[in-house]
């Protein structure tokens, strides 16, 4: 397996100049300290021999004025019990020498560097010279308490030295160690102990570096990983995390490099040889059949699918970003093709990515731009009156011109968009009703569709009904609609959005009822308003027997839960006169009326004129709008 990369070893030349200076350093300070030493003895040694210089002198008075050489004599001998004393002599004021004592054993080689110092102490009786007493000391004992001195101080300093060496080794170790632990924590997840985002990133660089062997890049990411921790909660995924980990590591050979890139995203880089896509192939088919197998987990069995996408390089890519997209836009074909597979990345594949990709940025920009707008649908019972309206949002692109939600609202869901495109479509909502409001025309109420990605954060949520607050739309002027699976979805969850609206007194409706779950429990638990039956039902209304019979036994199962119904895509008479002898109270489709845009609805004559059946007696047509 590639291994991440170790810490450079520090340069030695550095540690040895570092280690060169330290001593100088040292030396200087050991030198410094020396003369220092030095000066201080050499002056006390030159205050003890003028001492001794006068004591002999204030005894050599006699000698000198009696001129008495034995005494004379006597008295420099004793010096001999002055060590530094090196000689003596004792003179009459006109020069002869009178006595003179000289050291014997002072010859050695210290004595010669230390030099002599010389005392001359005139010899007074009463005020008047009658003599001279000249003494010579010798320095050596002051040289010899110096370099004693010194050589302590040295020993002293390398005693350190060898002592401070050990202790800088041993936390230089304990340092490096540390070093080592923190960029083992930076390139690695600490959840697996596999090589993090980081440390693969730089591998693939290498891989796609020119010159390069042919490498795979398998791309692997857990199918519903989010249902295992809603089920089993965090040490569930956990405990999962580290089994998959553990069944890639098994299959990666040497020289290959698996990491876990994030959250329940792993990667694979393998040395593909000379049959990159045979070699690619079996792996990703191991993978596929291998990770699923069960993982025991307090005594239950989880079991958990992968999504592969593989990618060949250099083939594919020449960048480690570029590959990364290419194994990715693979993965994301695998998912979309219904999971539990592997995919292996084609130029087609990049194009669809790359358009796609453009039309998520251009969608960013349009909702930023307000390119986004509503166009209204309206809804009719069975009288012919209008009771809503359905809010269909439109964008208008400067140059792909008006670009429909099936091109878009999927794409913003999978992006992340979908939260701002629902708050978008709020001020949108805001917009219209002003714009209504000051041209002096009543509008029903809005039905405006939401889908469960726009929910799936708290803060999302929040923002949403903060939104809804602001913006002061009344449950008079505004219901919502979810398709069933969104309203599954989000009923479940603690903080849901559904809940909150109901609380707040907004009317629901299940949206394109039949093409999900269609679970009969679950809409009993609901508590919405209207089931919107899926136009596909009502297509197949005049060609198929099984169509009426499903359509009939949705419209009695709402009527049973007091649900109204109403059924979308109304296209022709023959439909709508099906569905009022079927019970059903509203309907929606071309047949009615077309998504139009507020302006059409607040300009009487642009709006449109719907072939409508003939009103029972007494109902006027239209109700809810001015007459045209
Ligand atoms: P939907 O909510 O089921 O909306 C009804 C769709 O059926 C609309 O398509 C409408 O134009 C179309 N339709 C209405 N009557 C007929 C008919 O007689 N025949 C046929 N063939 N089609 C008819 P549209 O506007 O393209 O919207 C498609 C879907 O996009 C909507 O389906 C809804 O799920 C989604 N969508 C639209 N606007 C929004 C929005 O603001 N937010 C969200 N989250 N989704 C939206
Ligand atoms: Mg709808
Ligand atoms: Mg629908």
């Amino acid at each position: 397996m590639h291994e991440v990369a170790a810490l450079p070893p520090r340069p030695r030349h550095r540690q040895r100049y570092a280690a060169l200076l330290f001593i100088a350093v040292m030396l200087s300070w050991a030198g410094v300290m020396a003369a220092l030493q030095y000066l201080s003895l050499a002056q006390r040694f030159s205050a003890e021999l003028a001492t001794q210089a006068r004591i002999v002198g204030q005894g050599a008075t006699a000698a000198l004025v009696f001129e008495d050489a034995r005494e004379a004599a006597q008295l420099l001998a004793v010096l001999a019990a002055a060590p530094q004393v090196h000689s003596a002599r004792l003179l009459h004021d006109d020069g002869r020498l009178v006595a003179q004592y000289e050291r014997e054993d002072r010859k050695d080689w210290v004595s010669a560097l230390a030099g002599l110092e010389t005392v001359a102490q005139p010899v007074r009786i009463d005020q008047r010279q009658v003599g001279w007493l000249v003494l010579e000391g010798s320095r050596d004992a002051v040289l010899r308490d110096v370099a004693k001195f010194s050589a302590g101080g040295l020993g002293i300093m390398a005693a350190a030295m060898v002592l401070l060496r050990f202790a800088s080794r041993g936390l230089r170790a304990s340092v490096r160690a540390a070093e080592e632990h923190t960029r083992h924590m930076a390139l690695h997840d600490a959840l697996t102990g596999l090589p993090n985002r980081a440390a693969f990133h730089h591998a693939l660089e290498q891989a796609v570096a020119p010159g390069a062997r042919a490498h795979a890049l398998l791309f692997i990411d857990l199918d519903n990983f989010k249902q295992i921790n809603d089920t089993h909660g965090h040490p569930g995924g956990d405990r999962v995390l580290r089994v998959v980990a553990q069944r890639l590591r098994e299959r990666v050979a040497p020289g290959g490099i698996v990491a876990r890139l994030g959250g329940d995203e792993f990667a694979l880089l393998l040395d593909a040889g000379d049959q990159p896509l045979d070699a690619a192939g079996r792996i990703a088919e191991d993978l596929v059949r291998r990770i699923p197998e069960p993982i025991d987990f307090e005594g239950r069995r989880l079991r958990v699918s992968v999504s592969v996408g593989v990618a060949l390089l250099p083939h594919d890519a020449a960048t480690a970003d570029d590959a990364m997209q290419c194994a990715d836009a693979a993965m994301y074909l695998a998912k979309r093709e219904g999971k539990d597979a592997w995919r292996l990345y084609s130029p087609a594949l990049g194009d669809e990515i790359r358009a796609r990709l453009s039309l998520e940025a251009d969608l960013r920009a349009a909702i930023e731009a307000r390119q986004l707008h509503l166009h209204y649908q309206r809804i009719f019972d069975a009288g012919g009156r209008v009771v809503s309206m359905e809010a269909l949002l439109r964008w208008q692109h400067p140059v792909r011109g008006t670009v429909m939600p099936s091109r878009f609202i999927e794409l913003a869901e999978s992006s992340g968009l979908i939260a701002e495109l629902g708050l978008a479509a709020l001020h949108c909502v805001r917009r219209d009703l002003d714009a209504a409001r000051r041209a002096g025309v009543p509008l029903p109420r809005i039905a405006l569709n939401l889908s469960s990605h726009q929910f799936r954060r708290t803060a999302h949520r929040q923002r949403f009904l903060a939104a809804l607050d602001e913006l002061a739309l009344t449950p008079a002027q505004l219901e919502f609609e979810l398709t069933e699976t969104a309203v599954f979805e989000d009923i479940s969850q603690p903080g849901s959005i559904l809940r909150a609206l109901r609380e707040r007194g907004y009317a629901l409706a299940i949206d394109d009822f039949g093409t999900g779950y269609s679970s009969l429990s679950y809409l009993r638990r609901l508590q919405c308003s209207k089931l919107k039956i899926d136009q596909s039902f009502i297509r197949d209304l005049g060609s198929s027997e099984e169509a009426v019979a499903m359509v009939q036994s949705m419209i009695d199962v709402a009527h049973a839960l007091h649900m109204q119904v109403v059924a979308e895509g109304v296209e022709t008479e023959a439909m709508r006169a099906r569905l009022v002898q079927m019970g059903c109270e509203l309907m929606q489709g071309f047949l009615l009326s077309r998504p139009q845009p507020v302006e059409a609805l607040l300009e009487p004559c642009l709006r449109d004129a719907p072939p409508l059946p003939p009103a029972p007696a007494g109902v006027p047509r239209d109700a809810a709008l001015p007459a045209s």
